[in-house]
């Protein structure tokens, strides 16, 4: 019997080794990850590069403590700075993390302010983490359930409806910042119109309210920018990074800019492992490695087509809804619950992952090349057929 805690219903399967895009079992089969970890290997798998830079921080310095100046913490700040136009960043090791530090910043500018009960809008759908605070701002009644009481200060309108969130702004006095996703993940891949961003910045502007981005999964060049927001021309006060950060190593990071800076003071906040010498090189050496071989721009040309092939093979298929996302955040959206395609496709040698019950959710590594996306949808398309059509 395992003793590993039961918090997984995992499947099958154990990779002890990867390259690029592909996977082997512990059997000695060779996978195509469609999946990268959920959004997180986005150098794929042993990148010589990014192996070489980490090997050797490893044999110079892993830890020292925030207690001290960390170089290297420095310049991943200012990398990310220089890409995303923000202007401070706190370090945590994980998305949940990173947003639990945007959560505190932001009751604290409120309580800056005079407002002693700040609240934060938070959407339907959305995800932000497990932790106490970040699944309390998920707008997923299965994350919550079972962990009430529940943490206060949130209050929910739908996704991509500014009226809901306009009608909040009228009546309630203690709103300090909104909470949102420009693409939600979890939630299915759920892309809003293309002014939502904007018109929520706007809303911020006339409130004074900080406006947070979640950008845990569609950072670091996942949508085809830098940053998702990055297609509609606005800056938040606060974004949140995480999964792609790091290609695998554990790194979250919580950025603001303007009205947000300065909040935090010696003592609000802290992280022991946040920010250590080795999580910083390995989200230096990603950056690093994805501005120089253009990644970003091949992110946003791999994904036009990989989403054509999906439209080609499965227009007019009875049961196919619509294939949507941006760059390599892909949803294929079909009538009918498929958490079954994931069992069918490992079979066949292909990773994927099926989120809000019904998308089959594609995020491959930034490094995939057109042959390897080709080889994924030649895998994929004919087992939706088939699903579609038993
Ligand atoms: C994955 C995810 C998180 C949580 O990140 P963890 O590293 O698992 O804590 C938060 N927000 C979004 C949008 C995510 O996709």
């Amino acid at each position: 019997m395992s003793h590993v805690m039961n918090t997984y219903a995992r499947q099958p399967v154990a990779f002890v080794r990867g390259e690029g895009v592909w996977l082997w079992d512990s059997a000695g089969n060779r996978y195509l990850d469609g999946l990268s970890g959920i959004a997180v290997n986005t150098l794929g798998h042993a990148h010589p590069r990014f192996t070489a830079a980490l090997t050797k921080q490893i044999g110079t310095l892993i830890h020292c403590s925030n207690v001290y100046q960390v170089n290297e913490q420095e310049q991943l700040a200012d990398k990310l700075c220089e890409l995303s136009g923000m202007q401070e960043v706190f370090f945590s090791n994980s998305g949940c993390e990173a947003n639990e530090a945007a959560i505190k910043l932001a009751r604290l500018y409120g309580h800056g302010r005079g407002i002693d009960t700040p609240a934060i809008i938070v959407m339907e759908k959305s995800f932000h983490g497990r932790t106490l605070a970040t699944l309390s701002a998920t707008g997923n009644r299965k994350v919550q359930a079972g962990f009430e009481p529940l943490v206060t200060g949130f209050i929910r309108a739908p996704y991509n409806d500014l009226d809901a969130v306009r009608h909040i702004a009228q009546h309630n006095a203690n709103v300090v910042a909104i909470l949102v996703e420009p693409i939600q993940g979890e939630g299915g891949i759920c892309t809003p119109d293309a002014s939502y961003l904007q018109q929520l910045r706007q809303i911020c502007n006339e409130n004074n309210w900080l406006l947070m981005l979640d950008e845990v999964q569609t950072g670091i060049g996942r949508t085809g920018k830098w940053f998702a927001h990055q297609h509609t021309g606005i800056l938040p006060d606060v974004m949140t990074l995480a999964k792609g950060l790091g290609s695998g190593v554990p790194i979250g990071a919580c950025l603001a800019a303007g009205k947000a800076t300065g909040t935090f003071k010696p003592g609000n906040h802290g992280s022991t492992f946040g920010g250590n010498p080795l999580a910083c090189v390995a989200g230096l050496t990603t950056l690093n490695i994805v501005e120089q071989d253009r990644l970003v721009a091949h992110a946003e040309q791999l994904g036009q087509f990989i989403r054509a092939g999906f439209t080609t093979a499965l227009q007019g298929v009875t049961g196919f809804r619509e294939v949507r996302g941006m760059g390599l955040m892909i949803g294929v959206e079909l009538d009918k619950p498929c958490g079954d395609l994931v069992k069918q496709a490992l079979a066949r040698g292909l990773l994927i992952n099926v989120t809000a019950d019904n998308v089959v959710r594609l995020l491959p590594s930034l490094v995939i090349s057109q042959t390897e996306a080709q080889q994924l949808l030649d895998l994929l398309c004919p087992l939706i057929k088939e699903f579609l059509q038993s």
